[in-house]
């Protein structure tokens, strides 16, 4: 496993994965890393996901997203690699029309963030192309992922970042008392609710569906690209009543205007991936389960930053 750690904040990684810190865009590295591992294939989860951020900071997200994406694919071909599984993302669609989105629907992000998932597909889907007549021909899997969220349930990993501003994330700092309430980005939208509604998926599942993407390329060259959602929309204010269900605390909410380009409703349809993989069964009541992970993650990640530091081993005897 390859990271840059710049956002991983409290948690150390299983002992038992093989970690490389370092960065996509450092070819000294990523030579060396290759060199150490060998690998078969690459999942490429690696990038930055915060829309807002990436409006004020477009050049970081074409650095970090598009221009490591061109480097990692240099290496990988120039080793004959062949298998790329990549994470993509519902912002390449922009603000859809109808609010539900398949895979054919027209590719418009009004965001770097967005447009620079939008650019590493191009990238990858170029190179796969032109790989045809090669040895090994790369094979592809492109997964547009909607809104992750949640935690792994044995609490082994969870979201961290720094800066985070993503929805669940913000509800559970909030039932956390890390903040005082919740802003409601858009009450009075042409939604059920007024608020906006998007189509979240608990990590589990997503992981689920890279797992199979992998194994499918491993017997079947053909391009995978398709949404990863449950096809079902949920608007803020229902994540919040979930949230207070599940957590059996109030979550105090502040109307607040719209976020700048946030789309009032994206979801997913995801027949392609339900053919692809007919026997996909997500977590049992999967926002529960969203909301319920996330908190424990959170409270656990709490529990870390307050207790107190180890002591360090004790220094070695001098020889002098
Ligand atoms: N949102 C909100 N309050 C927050 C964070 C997010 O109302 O503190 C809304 C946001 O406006 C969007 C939805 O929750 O409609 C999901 O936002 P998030 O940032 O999680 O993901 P995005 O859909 O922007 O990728």
């Amino acid at each position: 496993m390859i990271d840059d750690l710049s956002n991983i904040a409290h948690n150390p990684l299983p002992a038992r994965i093989d970690f490389y810190p370092g960065d996509l865009r450092d070819p000294v590295f990523l030579k060396q890393t290759f060199d150490a591992v060998s690998p078969a294939g690459v999942l490429h989860f690696a990038g930055a996901v915060v829309v807002p951020e990436s409006l004020e900071r477009p050049l970081t997200y074409y650095s970090r997203n598009s221009y490591a994406t061109l480097r990692l694919l240099g290496e990988m071909r120039r080793r004959s690699i062949d298998k790329l599984v990549f994470s993509s993302t519902a912002a390449v669609y922009g603000i859809p029309a109808t609010g539900v989105v398949s895979e054919t629907s027209p590719l418009l992000p009004i965001n770097p963030y967005g447009q620079s998932k939008l650019f590493s597909e191009k990238i990858i889907l170029d190179v796969q192309a032109a790989s045809s007549s090669h040895h090994r021909p790369l094979r592809t899997a492109i997964l547009r992922y909607f809104n992750v969220a949640g935690a792994d349930q044995s609490l082994r990993t969870g979201q961290q970042g720094k800066s985070t501003t993503h929805l669940v994330k913000r509800i559970v700092q909030t039932l956390t008392g890390q903040q005082p309430h919740l802003h409601v980005f858009g009450t009075n939208l042409t939604t059920p609710d007024g608020s906006c509604v998007r189509d979240y998926i608990h990590v589990r599942d997503l992981v689920d569906l890279h797992v199979r993407a992998y194994r499918r390329l491993e017997v079947d060259p053909a391009p995978l690209l398709f949404n990863c959602g449950y096809g079902q929309g949920a608007s803020v204010l229902s994540m919040v009543a979930c949230a207070e269900q599940v957590s059996r605390r109030s979550l105090p909410t502040v109307a607040s205007p719209p976020r700048k380009g946030d789309p009032v409703r994206l979801v997913a349809d995801n027949s392609r991936l339900r053919h692809l993989f007919p026997d996909w069964t997500p977590v049992p009541n999967p926002l529960q389960t969203i909301i319920a992970s996330a908190l424990a993650w959170e409270e656990q990640l709490l529990a870390r930053q307050m207790s107190p530091r180890p002591a360090p081993p004790p220094a070695p005897a001098s020889d002098a």
